[in-house]
């Protein structure tokens, strides 16, 4: 018995509830459509399925990977020899003394709807990043002027131990498209308390939509990919570096940068990690002989 089989095994034995799937593609789990199968990939739906995931990998010595929507995630194509735990289907949100909170694994634009359907601005920005709000927290995900930072006030997280803390927002370290989570990939976000004021249900809506046409004028949605390739680096912006040396439509195999977005690349059908690294490395060399700036890649490679 190899040690993925001997944690499905103990998953089983634990907690016969939680969906755990062998060689799982990967592709299936990532915007970019891209990369192989895990090992092992388990879904919990609820925390305590979480919880029992995280220690019975603590207990093998195998440390899991946590997985939102895949929406920053590169895999490489041979796959990755590890365990998954994608949280997607931990997605509630209650309120509790008039404040909002919800369960990592929901999406963003579903926790800007519930936010609207209670009348409550301030999270208008996210409804359009295609990520959870456990990726969205880790990398201090924003838009248009917001940032998950600005309306978070508490995060509840299970340690690799899988004991469970709430921290206050300023404990968080929010920075620019980081946080003190992208410094422990081994902390597992359960959850997320807001602050929101009332707003007018129908500017919420109205500014959603808004957002949403600004969105879909300027990025390549048609296309899969991670999004924005690149941070925006001190005093720059990626996509005009990009674009001022004349890279739109570069292409790799079928990995292509934007011709309508040059911060992203696309998948433009069949395009592998390999493509993509590739097209990334061409990107940042000729970036840097250009104009001096180099580019820091955000989209996360797995392993
Ligand atoms: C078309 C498009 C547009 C985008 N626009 C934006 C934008 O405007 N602004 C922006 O900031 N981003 C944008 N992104 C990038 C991406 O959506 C965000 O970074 C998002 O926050 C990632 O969330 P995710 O759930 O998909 O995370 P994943 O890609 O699944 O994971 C990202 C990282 O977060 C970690 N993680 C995920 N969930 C948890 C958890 N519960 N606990 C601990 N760690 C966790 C993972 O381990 C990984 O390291 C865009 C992407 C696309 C494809």
């Amino acid at each position: 018995m190899d040690r993925f089989e001997a944690l499905a095994a103990l998953l089983a034995q634990r907690c016969g509830t939680l969906e755990v799937r062998n060689e799982e593609p990967m592709s299936r789990h990532t915007t970019f459509r891209i990369g192989g199968p895990a090992a092992l990939m388990a879904l919990p739906r609820t925390a305590g399925e979480a919880k029992a995931a995280v220690r019975a990998a603590r207990e093998l010595d195998i440390r899991p990977f946590f997985l939102g929507n895949g929406s920053n995630l590169l895999v490489p194509d041979e796959g990755y020899r590890g365990f998954v735990v994608k949280l997607c289907g931990l997605d509630q949100t209650r309120e509790v003394n008039r404040r909002l909170w919800a369960e990592s694994g929901i999406s963003l634009a579903r926790l800007a709807n519930a936010a609207l359907g209670r009348g409550l601005a301030g999270l208008e920005f996210a409804h359009g990043i295609p990520g959870t709000l456990g990726g969205g927290v880790m990398m201090n995900a924003g838009a248009y002027g917001g940032e998950l930072s600005q309306t978070v006030t508490a995060v509840t997280y299970l340690d690799r131990e899988g004991e469970e803390h709430t921290i206050p927002a300023a404990g968080c370290e929010f920075g620019y498209r980081s946080s003190i989570f992208a410094r422990h990939p081994d902390w597992l976000i359960l959850k997320a308390e807001f602050s929101l004021p009332q707003g007018d249900p129908e500017e919420i809506r109205e500014k959603i939509q808004e957002l949403a046409r600004r969105r879909g004028e300027k990025q390549p949605l048609e296309y899969p990919s991670a999004g924005s390739m690149f941070k925006r680096p001190e005093g720059h912006f990626a996509a005009a570096l990009i674009d001022q040396c004349g890279l739109k439509g570069l292409t790799v195999g079928g990995a292509q940068v934007s011709e309508k977005h040059a911060g992203f690349v696309i998948n433009r059908g069949g395009a592998t990690c390999a493509d993509v690294l590739a097209l990334v490395d061409q990107v940042r060399e000729r970036v840097l002989r250009e104009t001096g700036v180099t580019l820091e890649r955000e989209v996360r490679l797995l392993g």
